[in-house]
């Protein structure tokens, strides 16, 4: 499998975790809260699915960074933690500004 994180650069791409967090209304349409533009675009792919994508925005991009003992641990990190401990024989691919 292949992890890639990079930079979103479609503006009508939404942050997959706000509309996670916010969901849609009753009219079928998306919360204003969800509707938030993606910064970080991350890539998955094995040979068998490939290109599974997950869109964060800034703030959930932090979020995930951040460790309640305020510890920072940055989404590369976490990926190559990832990748070390869970799957030998991945390879990573990490992109960033
Ligand atoms: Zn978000």
């Amino acid at each position: 499998m292949t992890l890639s994180l990079t930079r979103n650069s479609n503006p009508r791409q939404w942050c997959d975790y706000c509309k996670t967090r916010f969901g849609q209304l009753k009219d079928g349409s998306w919360h204003l809260k969800a509707q938030v533009p993606a910064v970080w675009k991350v890539t998955s792919e094995t040979p068998n699915r490939r290109g599974m994508v997950r869109f964060y925005c800034q703030e959930c991009a932090n979020e995930a960074q951040k460790w309640a003992d305020g510890t920072f641990w940055s989404l590369k990190e976490q990926l190559d933690y990832a990748i070390a401990n869970f799957a030998t024989q991945e390879k990573l691919n990490v992109e960033l500004p």
